[in-house]
């Protein structure tokens, strides 16, 4: 069974027991009955179903619904543990505590501080820890100028890749003479591997809401667009709702507490292309168009959506707004170096013991978020870690360049020609051939290349066969030269980031693992 099985064998088991079961959590019943409530992602996949006992902090790893006795008798009814169900690391040491365990420890929660924490249906949970302050100090406490300081102050950066200075961007819409003004969230995610936004708006759909206001407050735009793929049915669900009661509490609408400011918000369904996570492919398609790139300038803070000035960003950029705006810039600066500051989630998948959603301050090293957060390398040695999806580069470590130790954040990674992307990253063991891998990634671009300029739609599908041919023995040391060519050139002259990127996963393996390309052509493989 899974978490919602166990959910509901609990609530039978505890009624059964005559335990006063409270779904709801009121406060003033709290006393004398037990709350269970379902939360978002706790970000610990490889031991799911996971479930948590309050106020102890126990977590309980690969539950089954036939565990559900055992835990009630001995964790609810009485102070004791199931031992079998707790952590216990390499060398049988035991972690009981959620806060304990290695996985977690060397964490540090900014955007998932509330994800797998709290109901993620309700509101009055969100308000009860903090939720809609943010708001509350940006319409009342400061003006549009200071919370764009604030967020540059922070150097927050856009968390979908790019990069972008957010702040930078913010003054850019702020500063537009326009009477109506966007502001869209990319929640497309659309990168084989990452689930660091689905996560966020699952498990924490009002703090996407706030950041979004926040931009919206700042900027003088009074209605956005959340953009999330039709495949995410949980996140556009809990989103719904969350809109909802935000509508009901007067945090959405006319004259929100009070103030002169309203704001409004929906949700666009994107039929899941990865091109839609381009930002004028993705206002393409919320004012119902193809969802293709078109030429810029003219850019999306000067027209975007609907020809509109347009503050576009990712949800895990939102997400880290409103505890800026709570706590301030200089405590979010002492995370991560200069420039870079803050933390970065990522969904840490592959050969690694401890896969699931991470957050870690920037510029932490690959080496900790692989072998301290993630437990080590499963089945084998470390070869090598793609990053970013596949608009991002293989690293790994070779005689010249040990990229275990380089710190993950903006700038280091475009040193070595990665690039964070959206936040991927697959672990590799010395079992997996890198030809493999950087055909794989070819044939995911090559099928999600919208078609509209010839260097991308050409040029990938030129690719994909050459890694093909040599994949299946028909290689020559020529066509590792053309593959270069081609892929310098499809970085050079393609039209928009998918094009511009498809070619990473094979120049970096190329780069890195040149004898592995030779091997194949020359051993016929
Ligand atoms: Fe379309 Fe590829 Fe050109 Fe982008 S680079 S516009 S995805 S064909």
């Amino acid at each position: 069974g899974g978490s919602l099985d166990i959910y509901d064998r609990m609530k039978v088991l505890m009624e059964e027991k005559g335990i006063k079961v409270d779904v709801i959590l009121q406060q003033e019943t709290h006393e004398e009955s037990v709350g269970i409530k379902k939360s978002g992602c706790h970000g610990f996949c490889e031991m799911g179903p996971l479930l948590r006992i309050e106020p102890s902090g126990l977590l309980y790893l690969k539950v089954k619904v036939d565990d559900c006795e055992e835990i009630i008798e001995k964790s609810i009814l009485n102070d004791d543990v199931v031992e079998r169900l707790v952590y216990h690391d390499k060398e049988n040491k035991v972690f009981e505590k959620q806060d304990e365990i290695p996985f977690y420890k060397q964490q540090t929660r900014v955007a998932l501080e509330r994800c797998g924490q709290i109901n993620a249906e309700s509101i009055r949970e969100y308000i009860a820890i903090g939720g809609y302050a943010a708001v509350e100090k940006a319409l009342f406490e400061m003006t549009q100028e200071e919370i764009i300081d604030e967020v540059t102050k922070a150097s927050l950066r856009g968390r979908g890749g790019g990069g972008f200075p957010t702040g930078r961007k913010w003054s850019q819409v702020q500063r537009q003479d326009s009477e109506v003004k966007y502001v869209v969230c990319n929640g497309d995610e659309g990168d084989p591997g990452a689930f660091m936004d689905r996560s966020m708006m699952e498990g924490d759909p009002h703090c996407v809401i706030e950041g979004m206001m926040i931009a919206g407050i700042a900027t003088g735009a009074n209605y956005g667009y959340i953009y999330v793929r039709a495949e995410y049915p949980l996140a556009v669900e809990r989103l719904e709702t969350a809109i909802e009661q935000a509508k009901r509490y007067g945090l959405l609408g006319e004259n929100i507490l009070g103030s002169d400011f309203s704001f409004d918000l929906q949700i666009s369904q994107g039929a899941g292309a990865f091109v839609c996570g381009e930002g004028s492919a993705l206002t393409a398609s919320i004012e119902g168009h193809r969802g293709m790139p078109r030429v810029k300038p003219p850019r999306t803070v000067e027209k975007g959506l609907f020809e509109k000035p347009t503050v576009l960003n990712n949800v895990e950029t939102y997400c880290n707004v409103p505890p800026i705006i709570v706590r301030g810039s200089e405590w979010y600066k002492t995370y991560g170096p200069e420039n870079n500051h803050g933390t970065k989630a990522f969904a840490l998948t592959g050969n690694v013991q401890n896969t699931g959603l991470i957050e870690v301050p920037m510029g932490t090293t690959l080496k900790e978020v692989i072998f301290d957060v993630g437990g080590g390398v499963k089945d084998g040695e470390f070869k090598a870690v793609q990053i970013g999806g596949p608009s991002g580069g293989c690293l790994c470590v070779t005689p010249t360049e040990d990229h275990l130790e380089l710190p993950l954040d903006f700038d280091s990674l475009k040193k070595v020609g990665a690039m964070i992307g959206s936040g991927g990253l697959v672990v590799m063991n010395d079992k997996n051939c890198m030809v493999e891998v950087a055909r794989f990634f070819m044939n995911f671009t090559q099928n999600e290349s919208c078609g509209k300029c010839v260097p991308c739609r050409e040029g990938t599908k030129r690719m994909l066969e050459l890694l093909t041919d040599i994949v299946e023995g028909r290689g020559t040391l020529e066509h590792l030269q053309i593959l270069e060519d081609l892929g310098n050139t499809i970085s050079e002259t393609a039209l928009c980031g998918l094009g511009k990127t498809a070619a990473s996963p094979v120049l970096s393996t190329l780069k890195y693992f040149r004898d592995e390309y030779i091997a194949h052509v020359v051993d016929k493989k």
